[in-house]
């Protein structure tokens, strides 16, 4: 199918586009002008960089790799983003997940705008070596673009600190005596990265909807109990029970989410499903988050697919078809692989009430309206899967004052930051008929307008 990300970022700038008085610093009369302008800064990047990188297989076979950056808008600060390793990767995927970033960074308030980099190979096809290269060639060919008060990467799916060290590594060298610490981040520890930045974004994916249902809606309880909304009456009915839920994806992500959910133990929720590119497996006591990722660790980063395996690491659990995930009986569905996952073909399968973004764009513009509709609460990927990139903000901070934080001073700034970010959303969200994800883009594009307002770039 083709991508549908485009669609998404789209579909919730027009929804904006419906009613404009959120722009408060703009005229009445020139409001839906304004609107229009930036509206069209949003939906194109400022630049896009495309390259073949040629690259010498360790077979003596010579490929050539497209490779791109695409740099979406640095009103707020460098552009940041990371740098995926996929085999679906191409340039208008790039561009609309670079223009997510601008909206992400936007929204939390990090003083960075946004972009994405991608290279179109899936990395179980080659050989470590010829990772290093392809990695050594991406810096080699964007280095004129990249840089601390630039353009700075980190990792996305297919990508790690291994890359990130081997891309700073080569950075450094092209450009001696030059700052470089910040040029990357998501680095290993050793090499200038921060203390939590591998498990930032499964962390804050959890901590997000534990928040929201758990600590934000419990104190409003009866403030939200008086509201017609309907997203509030979803919520309230979720709140004060223990919940079953179930995780795509059991990479980065997906594992750290699922594993913080598993280890909450002020609550009894329970993740009953997790899936990977081969398997769904489910147990509907709840499955053992830390023997499963104790064999993916074994394992290529694969979940079992057989009885075998499971017994072999006396496991309880049924095998089933991979996509059987999305349409189970539970209550939350975290996405946290691909996106595109919830689209119109499938969405009315889907049985959950709160889904939770990890991944971008795991739903489309159409499957959005749809859910929505129904009074789902889906918490967008802007604000759900932010933790990265914030705790990648931590890093190049470290990294500028080569001073570094302990991992417990990391995590307490992570959730201060997303925390923050709620706090300001969710009273709103709860009190208007917008579904969240078009309450988190008037936030984030507000943030944008007023500061290209202040700049004299938007009137
Ligand atoms: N790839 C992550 C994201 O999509 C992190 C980006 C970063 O740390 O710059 O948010």
């Amino acid at each position: 199918m083709a991508s549908q990300t485009g669609s998404i970022v789209q579909h919730s700038l027009d929804a904006l586009m419906e009613d404009t008085s959120f722009l408060p610093t703009l005229k009445d009369s020139t409001r839906e002008k304004a609107f229009t302008s930036l509206a069209s800064i949003l939906s194109t990047p400022n630049h896009i960089l495309k390259s073949f990188l040629r690259i010498a297989l360790e077979n003596g076979e010579v490929v050539r790799i497209p490779a791109f950056r695409v740099q979406h808008n640095n009103t707020l600060g460098p552009y940041k983003g990371g740098i995926r390793f996929h085999e679906s990767v191409g340039e208008e995927d790039v561009m609309n997940l670079a223009a997510l970033m601008t909206l992400k960074n936007a929204l939390h308030e990090v003083p960075f705008g946004g972009g994405k980099g991608g290279v179109s190979i899936n990395p179980r096809d080659f050989t470590i070596k010829e990772l290093h290269l392809i990695s050594q060639k991406y810096v080699h060919y964007f280095s004129d673009i990249l840089g601390p008060d630039k353009d700075i990467p980190a990792p996305d799916m297919g990508t790690g600190d291994r890359e990130m060290d081997w891309m700073m590594a080569e950075y450094k060298s092209i450009r001696p005596g030059q700052p470089y610490r910040g040029s990357f981040t998501g680095k290993s520890v050793v090499n200038g990265g921060s203390l939590g930045r591998r498990e930032a974004t499964g962390k804050g994916v959890y901590f997000t909807f534990r928040y929201m249902l758990y600590d934000f809606v419990k104190e409003q309880k009866n403030l939200l109990s008086k509201s017609e909304n309907i997203f509030a009456k979803t919520a309230l009915s979720s709140a004060d029970r223990s919940l079953k839920v179930a995780v795509q994806g059991f990479g980065n992500v997906g594992s750290v989410a699922a594993l913080e959910s598993y280890n909450c133990t002020k609550l009894q929720n329970k993740i009953v499903a997790v899936s990977d590119r081969n398997v769904t497996l489910y147990n509907s006591d709840g499955l053992d988050i830390p023997s499963l990722i104790g064999f993916t660790s074994m394992n290529d980063g694969d979940l079992p697919t057989t009885e075998e395996q499971l017994s072999e690491f006396d496991l309880k659990a049924k095998i089933l078809n991979r996509d059987e995930v999305l349409y189970l009986d539970v209550d939350v569905l975290i996405l946290a692989a691909l996106e595109d996952q919830v689209h119109k073909e499938n969405v009315d399968k889907v049985k959950a009430q709160i889904i939770v973004e990890g991944a971008n764009a795991p739903v489309t513009g159409d499957a959005d309206r749809i859910l929505s509709d129904k009074g789902v609460i889906i918490v967008p990927d802007i604000l759900a899967n932010a933790g990265g990139v914030i705790v990648s903000y931590f890093e190049w901070l470290q990294g500028r004052e080569t001073q570094f934080y302990s991992e417990e001073e990391v995590f307490k700034l992570l959730f201060d930051k997303m925390k923050s970010t709620m706090d300001t959303i969710l009273p709103q969200f709860f009190g208007d008929p917008f579904p969240l994800r078009q309450n988190c883009y008037i936030h984030a594009v507000m943030k944008l307008s007023t500061i290209l307002y202040r700049q004299g770039k938007l009137y």
